[in-house]
């Protein structure tokens, strides 16, 4: 590819260092929408770059089998998954770098984003595709059972759980109807909520409390979990603090967290428009941000769907609004 470094600068050890470089599409992310993205702006010739951030794949490189993918009909592994997007992008020509974006600057008419603290790319359209973080509770057991029992994910992950007994933690709307979802394939869904109230709305509170093979379990707590083959069963601790407080144990065969998501959008806070949890804000059916040149695609601007197949769509959106703002400014 032809990118050519604006400035050749040298480091304190005097070794010669690219500093800034110039790139007409810049993805950051590697998710489904980030690869997508880059599978249409290379086929639109726009030479993109992408970098991959820690997290190579994404989120999908965390689960097991994804059977909800169009065009697999025999499911696929999320690690394949993303590698064949990966190589699909590479076929036409998108460059895919290890690096994390560390910070923007988006200030000016030219879009500054620094890489791994050492780089500034300078890019006439950026597309960030930097996804969410699912939120964890913090126990040890979350680790040990991560892909055997412990899950962030019921669309993703639910079917295998069909006629067992599983828990969900949170008290939202996510929580609410991922419990809803669980609880059309379970034989019973346990509700695990710190408060004695629901943050979610009034609709999917009244979805839940009517769903018979629902149990809410309020003011719990989830201590531990236990289990010599995968998640056997969480430890909870009832009205935790109080004198009332008690200690319970509950057998299920999984434990999804629905104790919220942060999308990975802390560097362009100071200049998109984001909403109060930090999803950037994009303009109702397109990929476009509050800034002229800047899209974005997937978890990082989705509450809502946060499905693969959505990520990937968006990623086309941003693709396509991308090479449209680049044709208007050229
Ligand atoms: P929320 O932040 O709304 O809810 C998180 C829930 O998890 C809360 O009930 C919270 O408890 C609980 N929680 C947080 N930390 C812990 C912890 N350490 N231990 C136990 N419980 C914990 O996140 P959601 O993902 O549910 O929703 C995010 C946004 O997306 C919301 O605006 C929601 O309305 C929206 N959404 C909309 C949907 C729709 O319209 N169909 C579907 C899904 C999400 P507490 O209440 O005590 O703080």
């Amino acid at each position: 590819m032809d990118f050519k470094p604006l400035d050749i600068q040298k480091d304190s050890e005097n070794k010669q260092i690219e500093k800034t470089e110039n790139v007409k599409c810049l993805i950051i992310g590697s998710g489904p929408a980030g690869y997508t993205a880059a599978i249409y702006a290379s086929r639109a010739n726009l030479k993109p770059v992408l970098y991959t951030g820690l997290q190579m794949g994404g989120q999908l490189t965390t689960t097991t089998e994804v059977d909800n993918f169009p065009g697999y009909p025999d499911g696929i592994t999320g690690p394949e998954m993303m590698e064949d997007l990966k190589k699909q992008a590479e076929r036409f020509g998108a460059e895919i770098r290890f690096g994390i974006a560390t910070a923007a600057d988006f200030s000016g008419k030219i879009h500054k984003i620094t890489i791994d603290d050492d780089k500034v790319i300078i890019a006439d359209a950026v597309i960030i595709a930097t996804g969410a973080t699912a939120k964890y509770l913090g126990l040890e057991a979350e680790t040990k059972y991560a892909g055997q029992g412990v899950s962030a994910c019921a669309t993703c992950d639910g079917f295998f759980y069909r006629g067992k007994d599983v828990a969900v933690v949170g008290g939202g709307d996510t929580a609410a109807e991922e419990a809803t979802y669980l609880a059309g394939l379970c034989n019973k869904v346990y509700l695990i909520v710190r408060r004695n109230v629901l943050r979610a709305s009034k609709a999917m509170q009244d979805k839940v409390l009517k769903t018979s093979n629902i149990e809410v379990l309020w003011e719990h707590q989830t201590l531990d979990l236990f289990g010599d083959n995968g998640v056997e069963g969480a430890i909870l601790v009832k009205k935790k603090g109080t004198p009332e407080s008690e200690i319970i144990k509950i057998e299920i065969d999984g434990f999804f967290l629905a104790i919220g998501h942060t999308p990975n959008s802390d560097i362009f806070k100071k200049y998109l428009e984001t909403d109060e949890v930090g999803y950037i804000k994009t303009i109702p059916g397109t990929s476009k941000t509050s800034i002229p040149g800047v899209f974005a695609a997937g978890d990082v601007q989705d509450p809502h769907y946060r499905q693969a197949v959505t990520a990937a769509g968006s990623g086309c959106m941003a693709a396509i609004d991308a090479e449209r703002y680049l044709s208007e400014l050229n």
